[in-house]
Order: structure tokens, then sequence, then C-alpha cells
């Protein structure tokens, strides 16, 4: 059955449509007033928005609303309430007041809170945020809100992200005033996020302890064939896969969700999800809501969906491609190259900024997409490095560099692409070309953040790009406001911006080792894994960042460095015990049991004819007891380094022994393991293969 989408499209949401539609006037003018401009809202405003909200929802089914936030475990919290109130003793009506709506209590005790926790009450407040939509889902009321401690110290991703876009925008207004305009009251962050995942059967999911603890394989050796025919990407889509996708978009699109491409992605069973960009904190909630629709909407066609940035050893991981931009509450691009770049004044300061605070603020690109997942890509001879550095494309580095030369920029000619079929228009090439391993690639509209993990909130990305962004904004709103002569000042703070952070621009290719002693020679950070990254968190530098722009506190800054270090030892901690487990449970007596027989065989074959060539099952027994019995010692180095990491107190140590220790204890035990499986028999193996996690899809 076909729905008639457009009818469907964001019939849930309480938007702005129905907003106008069903507010009174005043309402709903002073109700947009604070979305657009970010705003406190008025009590009185936002009771009859209450009432209207309550009314629209259970119009919509709804019994309950639940304040919906995103607490610093990464996925998001909920707590239902319903709208029922007693009225005398055996009657009730629906309510739903302003403050109920504005403000929630709920325990923060059992949300990660780095240490805030045993400084404050355990009491947490969520706040509503005007700013991203209202919707109903599964009978429920969702109002999308912030969530911060009795004291006021924000205990989720969204406070300092919409903090933080409050920063560029307060510092982007300045250098934007000075350019002459006076119509612009906001300047917004879009982003639109490109989420990749993978999907397996059910049946098989539910056979692989690794997948169901850590949504990950722990062991498995290659299939016989993986993604080097290259005949999945783009490919056509499985029946299976085409359901699930036609249902997934019905469920997004119903919120709203403007889920807008699916293909196929590089590795087998792979595949992408790419909705149409929005403003940054509508982005985030979007995509919490879209991964959380993945997963769901997978278990209604038998399938699973993997988020894991890493899910199989030597394929190709997981990652969400964080498109980011920045336009006027107009809709003017700041970062739209246009057709002459090169003349565009706002443009060469706006991207100067953002190379700037790119180049300046690396380490925290780099923290902001770190998690122990997200280490099995980032520097793992896969998409992206893990140095940070920015694609712009031929004809800006060309601009750039006649800026930095001081010379004129004689104009590309923006080469006329022929494909030479009559009926296919000549159209023009794009001047910048695609450059897939840059972790952070100009697009001629937008920058693509490729680092970022396909299981992470996309918050912090966003919060760090935000933030230093706005730094650059400051400063240079700093000196220009100064100036006695605009025009020339502004050249000068583009000249020595390009001059003083070429180093961060890079258009190789960014998997070669040569970029590895080439980024060295330029001095740009190489922060291998996540536990290298988070010590650099707290730097004085980066501190003074959050403080200055006010999007987070020394506090809240504190607890964060706290929670990744904990989380970090957590995830791993979890995979240790989790390979432990399956070693000593499954694979090792199952080859053990494989040995068994083959030596019943030979034993068998040997009491009938003492002379027969018995070369196979001797050989069997030789590699398979070696490599077994290997596998057992790293086993043991395996428990002793998990048993060793898991005493330690401190926390940084801790996440240390588990990186530098256990990690190197996990693999050695996996390689025997692998070694072990392609010559074990398949009705011996206790685990499906990667064959059947691939492709049985
Ligand atoms: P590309 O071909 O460069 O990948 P697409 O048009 O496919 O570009 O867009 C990729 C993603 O970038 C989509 O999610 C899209 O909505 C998003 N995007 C496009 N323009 C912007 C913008 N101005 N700000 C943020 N994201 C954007
Ligand atoms: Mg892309």
């Amino acid at each position: 059955m076909t729905k008639n989408i457009p009818e469907i499209f964001g019939c849930m949401v309480f938007n702005d449509d129905v907003m106008r539609e069903r507010l009174p006037k005043e309402v709903y003018k002073s109700l947009t007033k604070t979305i657009a401009t970010g705003k406190t809202i008025d009590a009185s405003v936002a009771d009859v928005v209450a009432a209207a909200m309550k009314d629209w929802a259970i119009e919509k089914g709804a019994t309950h609303y639940t304040h919906w936030f995103q607490p610093l475990t990464g996925v998001t919290a909920e707590k239902h309430d319903s709208f029922i109130s007693p009225v005398g003793s055996c009657k009730v009506v629906m309510e739903f007041s302003g403050k109920e709506l504005i403000k929630g209590e709920s325990d923060a005790s059992s949300f990660p809170s780095g240490g805030l926790r045993a400084t404050f009450e355990a009491r947490g407040y969520t706040a509503w945020d005007p700013a991203s939509y209202a919707f109903v889902k599964d009978g429920t009321l969702y109002i999308p809100t912030a969530f911060c401690s009795y004291t006021g110290e924000a205990l989720d991703t969204k406070t300092p992200l919409l903090r933080s876009m409050d920063a560029i925008s307060t510092q982007g207004l300045r250098i934007l005033r000075l350019f002459g305009d006076t119509v612009t009251q906001r300047l917004n962050t879009t982003v639109g996020a490109e989420q990749e995942y993978f999907i397996v059967d059910k049946k098989m999911y539910d056979k692989r302890k690794d997948l169901i603890y850590t949504g990950r394989t722990l062991f498995g050796a290659p299939a016989p064939k993986g993604q080097e025919l290259e005949d999945h990407y783009f490919g056509p889509l499985k029946t299976r896969i085409s359901a699930y996708m036609q249902d997934l978009d019905e469920a997004l699109w119903i919120l709203g969700i403007n889920s807008k491409t699916k293909h196929n992605e590089a590795a087998p069973a792979q595949h992408e999800l790419a909705p149409i960009f929005e403003t940054t904190n509508m982005a985030v909630d979007h995509n919490l809501l879209i991964m959380e629709y993945m997963k769901k909407i997978a278990e209604k066609h038998g399938l699973v969906c993997l988020l894991h940035e890493k899910p199989y050893a030597g394929v190709n991981g997981s990652g969400k491609h964080n498109n980011w931009s920045i336009s006027t509450d107009t809709g003017k691009n700041l970062i739209k190259a246009g057709k002459t770049p090169a003349d565009n004044v706002l443009f060469l300061l706006s991207l100067a900024a953002i190379i700037k605070a790119v180049d300046d603020y690396q380490d925290l690109m780099r923290i902001s997409v770190s998690h122990a997942g997200n280490d099995h890509r980032l520097g793992a001879n896969e998409a992206p490095p893990a140095i940070v550095s920015i694609f712009v494309g031929e004809e800006l580095e060309q601009i750039i560099d006649a800026i930095v030369d001081g010379k004129t920029y004689v104009g590309a000619k923006a080469g006329i692409m022929d494909l030479g079929i009559p009926t296919v228009p000549t159209f023009r090439k794009d001047t910048t070309d695609r450059n897939r391993t840059s972790p952070f690639a100009f697009t001629g509209n937008k920058f693509e953040f490729r680092m970022v993990g396909s299981s992470q909130n996309i918050a912090m990305p966003n919060i760090v790009l935000n933030t230093a962004v706005a730094e650059s904004f400051k400063q240079f709103a700093d000196v220009l406001e100064a100036a006695d002569d605009f025009d020339a000042a502004v050249a000068k703070l583009i000249k020595d911006t390009f001059t003083e952070h070429r180093r961060i621009l890079f258009d190789g290719n960014g998997y070669s080792e040569e970029w590895e002693k080439e980024a060295e020679r330029r001095g740009l950070l190489n922060l291998k894994t996540s536990v290298d990254a988070y010590k650099q968190f707290n730097a004085p530098k980066n501190v003074k960042l959050f403080l200055d722009h006010g999007v987070m506190n020394e506090v809240e800054i504190n607890s964060r460095e706290e929670i990744y270090f904990e989380n970090y030892a957590k995830i791993v901690n979890i995979e240790a015990l989790t390979m432990i487990e399956m070693a000593s449970r499954d694979i090792i007596p199952a080859v053990n049991a494989y040995v068994a027989e083959v030596a019943d065989t030979m034993g068998a074959k040997l009491a009938v004819l003492p002379d027969i060539n018995v070369s196979v099952e001797k050989d069997i027994i030789t590699k398979l007891s070696e490599l077994n019995s290997k596998a057992y010692v790293a086993l043991d180095e395996l428990k002793k380094a998990e048993a060793k990491a898991a005493k330690l107190a401190d926390a940084v140590k801790r996440a240390e022994a588990y990186c530098y220790e256990v990690i190197p204890a996990m693999e050695k035990l996996r390689s025997y393991v692998d070694a072990m499986e392609p010559i074990t028999a398949s009705e011996y193996w206790p685990l499906p293969t990667y064959g059947d996690l691939m492709f049985n899809v």
C-alpha cells in the first residue's frame, strides 16, 4: 500500500504550520521570535502553548508526555508522565501546564555526571528547547529538552550545543554588521548528517555474543569475498533491505525528518541514509531519532542494524559525514563559494575563520570524534586519518596561495564536462573535486566533517566547530572594529590568516605514510587513539575557549573529561570480558572437540590399516593444537591485563591501561582464533562466519 507522502510528512510534529494554525496570533509571534532569536520565553506564552500542544497531541493519540533529553551517555533518555489529572474521586481530566512544558524534574543520579554528582544534589532538571519541535511518538508527546543539575550545570550534550550556536551567532553578527548588514538578527549553523550503518540477519546476530554485548565482532576470519569487487557500492538494493528502508523512511517522514537519499555503501551489507540539512539542534535531535528508528524498524524485518564504527575487521567501517555550514536567518549562506569566490570578501573572511578555527583547535576536533569504537577507523588505515586537515579544492587553494603570495588570482576556467553522449547535457564541472580521504572537506557551500563516528551523538563535533569558529569571528571582529581603514584591514586579516594557517590545508592522499611524515613536519597533531586525544581536552587554551564563549564552565568541562576516560575504559572492559567468555567457553572447547574427532578418525584408520597415510589428520591435529595452546596462553594474558586495568582507581591511568595493554592483548588472542577458524570444520565452529554475517541479508 502506498501512502500519500506529502500528507503523512511531519504529521506527528508540532511544527510551524501547526503552531500558526493553533496558537493565538500574538502567542505564535512571540514563540517564533523566541525560536528565531534564541530569547527566553514568557511564562504566559508557555501556558497557552502547552494547552495547544496537549490538545493537538491528544488528537494524535497521545496519553502521556515526556521531556526528552540527551544525557552524556550518548543516547537519549525519557520519563513518561500522563496528562491525567484527577477531578474529585472518580474523574480525570487531561491537563498540561506551561510549567510542565517548560521544566521537568528528574533524578540525575543514574546518568553519568563525571563528578558533578558527588558535588551536587542528585536532582536534575529538564528545560524545554522551543527551537526543536515537539512530536508524538508511540502515544507520547515528546518535548525536546536540555538537562541540567540542581545548580544549573549542563548534564547533557544539548545545552552546550545551544550555547555554542548562540556564541557563533553573536560573534558572526559583529562581522556582518561591519559589512553593513543591519537586517540579520541571527546566524544559524546548519547540519546534514549522512548516516552509515550495517544490517545483519537477526538469527545470525543472536549467535554472536560479541555483536550482542559490544556491537562489533571481536573474532572472525575474512570471508572469501570482501568488498574488492565493489559490486555492492551503489548497487541495486536487495528486496529485504529495500522493504526495510521504505519502512524506515516512512517512520521518519511522519516525524518530519527529511530522509532524502539511501544507497548501498562500500562494504557488503553496509548502507547509508542522508537527510536534508537543517538547523544544527534539529539535525542533532533528528539524527538521534534516525539511529533509534534504524534499530527499531530493523527488528520488525528480522534484521539488526549495527551502528558501530567497525563491526567487521578488514572491511570498511561506518562514519557519519557531518555537513556543516553557516547562514543568516534570511537564508544567506556565508560560505557559498559562488562563481567568483576570489571577489567575495565576506566569503573569504568566513573561510579564513573556519580554517583558523580548525587549525587552532585540531585537538578539540579530534577529541569531539574520539571514542573507543571510532579508534578502529581513524588512523587505522581507513577513512579518514587521525590527523585533522582541510581540503578546499583546487580553485580555492589557488586563490589562497595567490593571496598568501600577494599575487592577483587569474580565475580557473571552470572546465566544461562533456560526456560525449548527445542526450546528456554538458554541465559545469565541480571546481572542487572530491577528496574522499580528507577529514574536513569543502564541498561548495559547506564543510563535510568526515571523522565523526557512526554511533556518535553529533552534538560534540558541532559544539567544537561552532565555538572554535565563534572564536575566530571574535578575534576578527576585535581587529576590524578598531580599524580605521576597513577594506585594508580586512585584506590584511585574510592574508595573515591564510598565511598563518596554510599548513592545515592538504589535498593529497590522507591514508599515505608520506602524509603522516609531512604532517609531522608541518607541526600538525597526530593523536592516534582516543586516550591520546582526551588528554588534550582540558588544555588551558581549550578551557579558555569554552569559558570565553559561555559554552561550558570549568565544572562542566571537567565532568566531560572524566566521562570520556570512564566511558572508554568501560567499553574496552566489556569487549575484553566478552572475548574472554567466548574464547574460554565456546572457541577453545570447540577446537578441542574437533581435534578429538580428527584424532579418533586417525586412530580408527590406523587400527584397521596400520600403514595408511594419516598425514592430513596429523597436520590438522598439530596445527590446531599449537594454535589452540597459543590462544590459551593469550587468553590468560588478556585475563591478567584486564584484571590489572580494572583495579586502577585513577580514571586516566585506567583508560591508558585498557588502551595500551588490554587492546594489544585482545588483538593477540584474536589473531590465534582467526587463524584457527579457516582450518576448523564448519560444523564445529561455534560462530557464524563473516561470510554468514555479511552475505546473508
Ligand atoms: P554532496 O553531493 O556534496 O554530498 P549533497 O547535496 O548530497 O551534497 O548533500 C550531502 C549532505 O549535505 C545532505 O545531508 C545535505 O542536506 C547536506 N547539506 C547541503 N547543504 C548544506 C548546508 N548548507 N548546510 C549543511 N548541510 C548541507
Ligand atoms: Mg558526503
